[in-house]
Order: structure tokens, then sequence, then C-alpha cells
């Protein structure tokens, strides 16, 4: 990539809704970050779940963010036309031993994480099946899961697990700031990628990320708990780890966070009440 080496920032969103308000405080915090680091913004079209991405969320997002005045690197890269990419890291990790089929319903797995009061809520750590039962089990044509392998992933890194830090320079949920521990065995055997379906968010996150050249992540502050996966991921696949910028989440009138299900407060909702970019641009901290 002609431009790898300089620093990049990016803003991700995924084509499922109209863009809100949280959305271009996302957006221009990153172009911000471009800005003070003297490097590229970046936007991706996070695009891989097919069945609730939608072209025309795209074009409205193209849309609003040029309202916005913002202006980003050509061409977009769009998830779903690198699948192949993530097809790869994927195949990595099985070919180390770091991932395994789960073939368990959503239903076994919490009751599986119902059974071990010890472990954090969600934290499913499961193992690879026996091999013949595997085996059945994929000539039946069961459906399975990709899982990350916490114990195989702690194994392959030995020492170097204790290492695994990142930097915040934005803030966590609960004022996390500067060279933060990671601990990925809290988000236990992540699914990674599943049967005919292609690969997981934290995977294509963190593959597109390094394709990009992207120096700093740019996000709300709920995707501040992914970090210590896609840290280890990083670890694995020998790939440059970021810094991370995570901010604040906008909360509606009625005290929640702001969802794509909130229509009042989309980007067009409020440019067709006259709202102004220049307007929000300032409510939002960037007059
Ligand atoms: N595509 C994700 C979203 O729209 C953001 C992923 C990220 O910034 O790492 O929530």
């Amino acid at each position: 990539m002609s431009s790898a080496g300089a620093p990049a920032s990016r803003f991700a969103p995924s084509p499922t809704g109209l863009l809100h308000k949280g959305h271009a405080l996302s957006a221009l915090t990153a172009a911000q970050v471009a800005r003070d680091i003297g490097g590229r913004f970046i936007l991706r079209i996070e695009d891989i779940d097919a069945e609730r991405s939608r072209p025309a969320f795209e074009t409205a997002i193209l849309e609003d963010l040029a309202w916005l005045g913002l202006e980003w690197e050509t061409p977009v890269r769009r998830q779903a036309d690198h699948l192949e990419d993530y097809a790869a890291a994927l195949e990595r990790l099985r070919a180390r031993g770091l991932i395994y089929r789960c073939f368990k319903t959503r239903a076994e797995v919490l009751a599986d994480i119902g059974r071990a009061p010890h472990e954090p809520a969600q934290a499913y750590v499961g193992a690879r099946l026996a091999e013949a039962d595997e085996t059945a089990r994929l000539a039946a044509g069961e459906p399975y899961a990709w899982r990350l392998s916490i114990a195989a992933a702690r194994e392959a890194l030995g020492a170097s697990w204790g290492d695994l830090e990142f930097i915040e320079e934005g803030r966590g949920p609960n004022g996390e700031r500067g060279a933060q521990r990671s601990r990925p065995e809290l988000s236990g055997d992540v699914i990674l990628g599943r049967k005919g379906l292609g690969v997981a968010y934290h995977l294509a996150v963190v593959v597109d990320d390094a394709r990009q050249g992207v120096t700093h992540v740019v996000r709300g502050e709920d995707l501040f708990e992914a970090v210590p996966v896609q840290r280890l991921l990083q670890a694995l696949l020998d790939l440059p780890t970021p810094v991370y910028h995570h901010h604040r989440l906008l909360t509606g009138p009625d005290g929640r966070r702001l969802a794509k299900r909130d229509r009042s407060e989309t980007l067009r909702a409020l440019r067709a009440s006259g709202v102004t970019p220049e307007a929000l641009k300032a409510e939002l901290g960037f007059g």
C-alpha cells in the first residue's frame, strides 16, 4: 500500500441502519485524531453481516459524512469484498491448533456458562471434540462455529502472554487511560467464524486495521471490552497493535445510549429538521 507507514485513524461503521449523533461523534473524533497525528483518515464499511447490511445504508453513510464536511481516503474498503483475507487468517489460526469447531447451540452454551458460576458472565470456555465425534458431526452436516481456544493461545504465546498490553489514549468506561494490561481470558473462547458464513467481527477488524495501516483505532467506549481479544489476535497473527482511542457514548432524551432504533436522532432527521452541520459539530464539541 503506497501510504503504508503514515499514521492513520479510521471510522468503521456497519451499514445496518442510518447514522445517528453518536456515529457523528465517532467520525468527527477519528478525523480529529487523524489531524492531530498528521495522518490519514480512513472510512471502512463493515458489511460482513450480509443479513443485516444494506447498500442503501452504505450510500446514506457516505452522504451523511460528506454533509458533516468529512473527507476520507478512497477507495473505501468494504469487508464483504475481502472475505478471502479473513478466511486466510482463520486458516492460519486453524493450522496452529488455535481454534476449534464448536457444535453447541446457543442454548447449550448458555447452559454451560450457567453451570460454571465462577466464570464471568458470557465467558464460554470449551474444547475440541474427540476426532471421531467431530468427524461424525461433520458428516451429518451439523452447523458449527470456530472458537478461539484461550488455553491454546496462552500456550502458544508462552511467557509473552503476560506482555499483552495496549495504550488507551481516549478513555474506557471506567476512565481507563494509558497503558492497559490485556486479559483476553475474561472473554473466554470467542467465536471467530461460522460454517459457511465466514468470519466474525473480531478477526475482520484486526486483519483490516493491519492491512490498512491503522495506527489509531477510534470508536465508542462500548467496544473497550473488545480490545483484549483483538490484542491477542494481533499477537497470534503477528500484526502490529494500534493505539486505542475510545470515546464517551451519547445518550438520548430517555437517558439510554443512542442506538440505530432512535430515529429522531439520525443525522437524516436532524438535517430534515433544519440542524446545520456547523451546529451539530459545535454541539458535539468540534466548534
Ligand atoms: N463496525 C463496528 C460498529 O459499527 C465498529 C467496529 C470498530 O470500530 O472496531 O459498531
